[in-house]
């Protein structure tokens, strides 16, 4: 079967169930091309759902789980967003998608190796900025954001994350520090959590001074 046919079924698979919903959202996991993301010997794994390893032990996350975090991630057209955790820059191009050539997406990744790669694969994403840092802190000198999320897991919230937070702007992220960790996501409402449960996932640790 070719690649355009494994991405039809599970884009389809994805929509049936009610895990991808909205119409924007939709149209990028139909542009953006996993293929181009995953190594090259996964190619072909490229529209399984499941996490595939990228480098340094990393992995790009199973298509379910980015689709239920940018669903629950309400982006919007031109919003500027902070994603934590550039890992292959696929979430990233889902968002750049999805925000247009108004907004703008800053994602950050600890590992040069992984920045490198993220940097060259989003070449052509004119409306996304990857920085080689800690993402634990945030990225104070764009803040704040509309929208934020975080695609490793911490032990708590690192606070300084919501504090970079728009006033209703929404988190979105994996906390715990066993095996599994529950998906978060917290809207600011008048400086304040509100905090939802969106269920237990299995994420790589956030590794830096407000993760573990
Ligand atoms: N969003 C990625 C994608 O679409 O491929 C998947 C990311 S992977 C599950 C998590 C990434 O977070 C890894 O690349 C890891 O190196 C990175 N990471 C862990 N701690 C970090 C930190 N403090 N700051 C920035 N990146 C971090």
């Amino acid at each position: 079967m070719i690649l355009e046919e494994k991405k039809k079924i599970l884009i389809d698979y994805l929509v049936r169930n009610n895990i991808l919903k909205t119409k924007k959202i939709i149209k990028a996991f139909k542009t953006v091309q996993r293929e181009k993301f995953v190594l090259p010997k996964y190619k072909t794994h490229a529209y399984i759902d499941e996490p595939l390893p990228i480098l340094d032990g990393q992995t790009i996350s199973q298509p379910t789980t980015i689709a239920i975090m940018t669903e629950a991630l309400e982006p919007k057209t031109g919003q500027k967003i902070l994603e934590i955790g550039a890992g292959s820059g696929y979430q990233a191009a889902i968002l750049s998608k999805v925000v247009g050539a108004r907004g703008k997406i800053y994602t950050i990744e600890r590992l040069e190796k992984l920045y490198k790669y993220a940097k060259r694969k989003l070449r052509n994403y004119k409306n996304v900025k990857v920085i080689h840092g800690d993402g634990s802190k945030g990225y104070e000198e764009r803040a704040p954001f509309d929208r934020i999320i975080v695609t490793a897991a911490a032990p708590k919230l690192p606070e300084k994350l919501f504090d970079q937070l728009k006033e209703n702007g929404v988190l979105i992220a994996p906390v715990g520090s066993g095996m599994q960790q529950r998906m978060l996501k917290i809207r600011k409402i008048r400086g304040k959590k509100k905090e939802e449960d969106l269920g237990s996932f299995v994420f790589v640790p956030l590794v830096g001074e407000f993760g573990h």
